[in-house]
């Protein structure tokens, strides 16, 4: 019997663990893990939280509706599998990977706890668009890529040749089987997270990966290149938040993204992005630890209170941390525009605007956050050099002429002309041109000593 854990791949087509199962002509028993880590601090009552469970919410519906059965339980991997394989007579435990520092120790621990049980452990890879072993081995590099353009001319390539398509198996054709009644009571999901998940279930329910691509792709990818930094208006395509709990596979885009010979450059250069992030979190032994490779001392938390409340007196930054705060989204451009004004402006540790995004954020992912944040402070492969200060007003002035952005989240200034609005306030807690001077200069000094890293 197959055991198979679901992680951050919450849908029912379009996965290679279902390949291997239907390949292996095996029985299966299919859960889905809480963990209490991940959970921790309340998490699940923050937008990035309430997300993920509202995609879990979903994959029970999706698995009712098929007739099979899904296991949603809480606690340790490793002590769940060891209880599990007691009772069931498991012989293979199958799950999708991830790369983060905790999901690789977990995984270390699950595949030892498996081997003493003499149980096979396999992790497949399942979020990169391009396999990640396959792609070093055909780009034949001994040193990673460390500029994002070169990575993805060879990653572009790489796919017209060998993209692999989606996989083809499909829940109804797995033969799922019914976990033990004592085991599922003994990994009980705390009573608020039941609840949470049932009050959730009419959310999901209207939910629709398939449908926000399908639409995104015939309306509005044409567009894409000049409304995508418009954020005034939504111009793009809003599918993170359903990537990143793996409810569309990235194959599937992908594959639908190239069908009838679509032109969608500007866009594929974004999940490029996504992609070399993904790669960086694999090849860059420092990607989740830069704050530990620099001395970041000289940098302070004072204003961060201000930032995060949206009271720094700078209109398009507080109107973003507005928009974040009640609806878990903000547009690309004004991640980095906030991102780079925290770190440099205020000059605060590039860790906790990431802490914060990891709660607020709808779509919430581990390594395109880190990889965003080291981008705008400067760390890490192909980041912005440490003497680029986005300038918030001439950003707002740019990307909002007319300011209808911050008349949207502050209407307290909607009385102002299109002049004024993008202003510092008088009470801006910061003098942007005296902030920018600084910053430049403490980033030097932060970043001189390792130039290999900064060079890339
Ligand atoms: C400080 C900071 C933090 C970020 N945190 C996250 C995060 O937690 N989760 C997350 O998914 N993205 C994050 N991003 C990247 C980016 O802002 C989002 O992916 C994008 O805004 C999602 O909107 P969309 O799906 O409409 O993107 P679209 O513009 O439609 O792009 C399609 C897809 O391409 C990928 N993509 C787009 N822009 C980027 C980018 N700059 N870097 C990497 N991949 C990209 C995403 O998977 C996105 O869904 C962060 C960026 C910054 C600057």
């Amino acid at each position: 019997m197959i055991l198979f854990i679901h992680r951050k791949d919450l849908r029912t087509y379009d996965l290679p663990a279902f390949d291997l199962i239907q390949a292996a002509g095996d029985r299966s028993l299919h859960v889905l893990i809480l963990e209490p880590f991940l959970l921790r601090n309340g998490r699940h009552l923050e937008h990035s939280g309430i997300n993920f469970l509202t995609h879990v919410a979903r994959l029970q519906e999706e698995y009712a509706r098929e007739g099979k059965l899904l296991h949603i339980l809480y606690g340790e991997p490793e002590v769940i599998v060891g209880k599990l394989s007691q009772i069931h007579p498991i012989d293979l435990v199958i799950t999708h990977n991830d790369y983060t520092p905790y999901a690789l120790k977990r995984d270390r621990l699950l595949s030892d706890t498996a081997a003493g049980l003499g149980i096979r452990f396999l992790s497949c890879q399942d979020s990169m668009l391009c396999d990640h072993n396959d792609f070093m081995e055909w780009s034949g590099r001994n040193e990673p890529f460390k500029v994002f353009t070169p990575f993805y001319r060879r990653w572009r390539s790489f796919l017209a040749e060998r993209f692999r398509p989606p996989y083809t198996a499909r829940l109804q054709q797995l033969d799922t089987a019914s976990l033990d009644a004592e085991a599922v009571a003994e990994f009980r999901l705390p009573e608020e997270i039941t609840r949470q998940l049932s009050q959730l279930t009419l959310s999901a329910r209207s939910m629709s990966p398939g449908l926000i691509l399908d639409d995104f792709l015939q309306t509005e990818l044409q567009y894409y290149q000049v409304a995508r930094d418009k954020y005034a208006q939504q111009g793009t395509s809003m599918i993170s938040r359903h990537l990143n709990t793996g409810a569309i596979s990235v194959r599937t885009i992908y594959s639908r993204l190239t069908e009838d010979g679509r032109s969608g450059e500007d866009w594929l250069r974004q999940l490029g992005w996504r992609d070399f992030y993904l790669y960086q979190a694999r090849v860059d032994p420092d990607f989740f630890s830069y704050e530990k490779v620099y001395d970041l001392s000289a940098l302070s938390t004072d204003h961060f209170a201000a930032w995060s409340s949206g009271n720094t007196g700078i209109p398009v930054i507080d109107a973003a941390m507005r928009q974040l705060n009640e609806t878990g989204w903000m547009p690309n451009r004004l991640r980095m525009i906030t991102a780079m004004f925290l770190t440099k402006n205020l000059g605060c540790p590039f860790i906790y605007g990431e802490r914060y995004f990891r709660l607020k954020l709808k779509d919430y992912d581990n390594v395109l956050n880190r990889g965003g944040w080291l981008w705008s402070s400067s760390l890490g492969y192909d980041a912005s050099p440490y003497f680029r200060v986005m300038n918030p007003v001439t950003q707002s002035q740019t990307h909002d002429p007319d300011g209808s952005y911050i008349r949207a989240w502050l209407p307290e200034l909607s009385g102002l002309s299109d002049k004024e609005i993008h202003l510092p306030r008088p009470e801006a807690i910061v003098d942007l041109k005296r902030s920018r001077a600084l910053a430049i200069e403490t980033y030097k000094e932060i970043l001189r000593g390792t130039p290999d890293v900064i060079s890339g």
